[in-house]
């Protein structure tokens, strides 16, 4: 089969099944499994496809059928200046999230040795891109999951971070210092909403998504907690869902948090959440 007749199949299948944006998912498919970008399959539509490339693409299109999430097949992905590997395990990490690093480099740079902690790390997104991006830092990361561990410590040794720390801990449970900046990007999702959110979601981890029943179960606890473990003057930083803002700047109010700021995310949705701790000890 030559290159224009595999994209057509593949776009046929795609659509039929309803999958968004599969016009461009086929190519970059089709690119991947050749190893080359797409002005080579532009360039060359009758080029002859060997057979073995014929059947990996009808495997993955199979699979995206059942909109079986890309990232998951692929095992990796492109987030803020890194390549991530994920795995069913491991929620996958999200462009907005992006915000949040970027927020957290901007702040870092107030602390000489600036010490992180990112709580339900997951892949290690948030962690090992700070790691990796704020040279003079200290992180820790924790997950409940030993299987989220796993997958971010072949993060972690994909990029040799030194300054990265990994752990397994229920929230605060083997928390035992102080830190200049807490972060977290916890579940969020209303238990009851999760069965409704798209295909693709329906396949990653629920312990990564459900937030409970009105889904703030981890932001309450970890608020409630939080200036116990961060130094004076130290900052909890949240990506939210868009509709929670007003609920956990409440929150973070009651529990004497200040200097309270929500950033939006590239749609204009709330999406981060940054407050400062004053005191710091109990
Ligand atoms: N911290 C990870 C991320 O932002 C995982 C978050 C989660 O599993 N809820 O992608």
């Amino acid at each position: 089969m030559v290159i224009s007749e595999l994209l057509n199949k593949g776009n046929d299948l795609l659509n039929r099944a309803d999958i968004e944006n599969h016009k461009n998912e086929v190519k970059l498919i089709l690119c991947k499994l050749l190893d080359k970008d797409q002005s080579f399959i532009h360039s060359y539509p009758d080029y002859e496809l060997d057979k073995e490339i014929e059947s990996k693409f009808f495997d993955i299109i199979n699979k995206r059928v059942k909109a079986y999430p890309l990232q998951y097949i692929f095992g990796e992905l492109d987030f803020y200046n890194l390549k991530l590997k994920v795995s069913e395990s491991v929620l996958i990490p999200r462009k907005e999230t992006e915000i949040l690093i970027e927020k957290i480099i901007d702040i870092a740079k107030e602390f000489e040795e600036p010490k992180i902690l990112d709580m339900a790390t997951g892949s290690g997104a948030i962690a090992i891109t700070l790691a990796y991006n704020i040279l003079n830092s200290k992180i820790k990361a924790l997950d409940i999951s030993e299987d989220a561990l796993n997958i971010a410590r072949i993060n972690k040794e994909n990029y040799k971070l030194n300054n990265l720390e990994l752990f397994k801990s229920d929230l605060f449970e083997n928390v035992n210092e102080r830190f200049d900046i807490i972060v977290s990007n916890p579940p969020y999702i209303k238990t009851s909403d999760i069965k409704d959110l798209q295909r693709e979601i329906q396949y990653e981890p629920k312990i990564a998504l459900d937030g409970g029943t009105d889904g703030l179960k981890f932001y309450k606890i970890i608020i409630s907690k939080a200036y116990k473990y961060l130094n004076s003057g130290g900052y909890l930083a949240f990506e939210i869902g868009s509709d929670q803002a007003k609920l956990i700047d409440s929150l973070l109010n009651d529990y004497g948090y200040t200097d309270i700021k929500v950033i939006k995310d590239y749609a204009g949705h709330d999406r981060i959440i940054i407050a400062k701790v004053s005191g710091g000890e109990i």
